[in-house]
């Protein structure tokens, strides 16, 4: 099971970073996203992510970032974008109807070898493997935002998942620089989220509800655990709209701490780093 053509459905936040960082590791690589002003975005994206890497990437320089962007082939033909893909990646919009849909298309249309992993964040590789055609050659493949520095790649399949393409696919994930984290199971937020929301709404229940300040919640976490960040200081680099946006929809305790988000910063325009303030200030 050899990877060295690779497809990326969708070029938004993640899809133009997949497709990117795995150009930049040497595969030859296909775009896909459905019209031609997702196309000129794409284009915008990829400039973007040269001057990152440029400045950010080690090897990034004598023109070989630009060279990656270059070799992208972008497109707006599914059919054409997977006839010879050994690995579809699908990055498309966390909306089960459109992935479902777009798993529909794309297991008539791609070769019978290629494999399809999905990005999704919240859906199981079960809500979507009846739509592949192929829930044998289909899992998860999870990256996070801002591929290059924080350069985990969940590897998570279904009970239907042959084992020599999850070993296909972890394998492929180190070969473009990722650490493959497998799963023997599926889990909805995989390793990381599973840890980590719980630590952050933990943290918003200790400030929300008055017990601490979040600067004394920060301090408690990196002082006694000796990481590098506390949780309030993870949220404003996530952007307070996220927890906000997943809270907002949760149970009464949730909605509580989403209501406390709004109140006390999102209404006051502090949501985190990309706003120059959060829980803290950014010059
Ligand atoms: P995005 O909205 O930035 O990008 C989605 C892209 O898909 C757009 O370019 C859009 O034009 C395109 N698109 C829309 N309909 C399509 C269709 N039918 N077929 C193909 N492309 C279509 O979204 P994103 O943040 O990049 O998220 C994409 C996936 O990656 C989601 O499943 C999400 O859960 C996952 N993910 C996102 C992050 C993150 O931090 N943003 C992190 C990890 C995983």
């Amino acid at each position: 099971m050899t990877i060295r053509k690779v497809t990326v459905l969708g070029t938004g936040v993640l899809g133009s970073q997949i497709a990117f960082h795995t150009a930049f590791s040497g595969f030859d690589v296909t775009a896909y996203d459905i019209n031609d002003e997702a196309l000129t975005a794409a284009r915008g994206r990829f400039a973007k992510l040269v001057s990152t890497y440029r400045a950010e990437v080690d090897g990034a320089g004598d023109g070989k970032a630009e060279k990656s962007a270059d070799a992208i082939v972008l497109t707006t033909d599914l059919a054409a974008a997977v006839e010879d893909a050994d690995l579809v990646i699908e990055a498309v919009p966390e909306v089960l109807t459109i992935k479902q849909e777009t798993y529909r298309k794309l297991g008539e249309l791609a070769p019978e070898r290629t494999i399809f992993a999905t990005n999704s964040s919240t859906l199981l590789p079960s809500d979507l493997k009846d739509s592949t055609g192929r829930p044998d050659r289909f899992l998860a493949l999870h990256f996070a935002n801002d591929v290059w520095r924080f350069n985990t790649a969940e590897v998570m399949g279904s009970e239907d998942t042959d084992p020599k393409v999850f070993r296909a696919v972890a394998e492929f994930a180190a070969a473009i620089g990722m650490v493959p984290i497998e799963l023997h199971r599926e889990k909805a937020g995989y390793v990381l989220n599973s840890l980590l929301v719980p630590l952050l709404n933990a943290a918003m229940t200790l400030s929300a509800g008055g017990y601490a300040e979040p600067e004394a919640v920060d301090k408690t976490w990196r002082i006694a655990t000796g990481s590098p960040y506390g949780p309030f200081q993870m949220l404003d680099i996530i952007g307070l709209n996220t927890p906000y946006n997943i809270m907002v929809n949760r149970d009464e305790d949730g909605k509580k701490l989403a209501a406390w988000l709004k109140d006390n910063y999102i209404d006051k325009g502090k949501l985190g780093i990309a706003s120059g303030e959060g829980f803290y200030k950014y010059s």
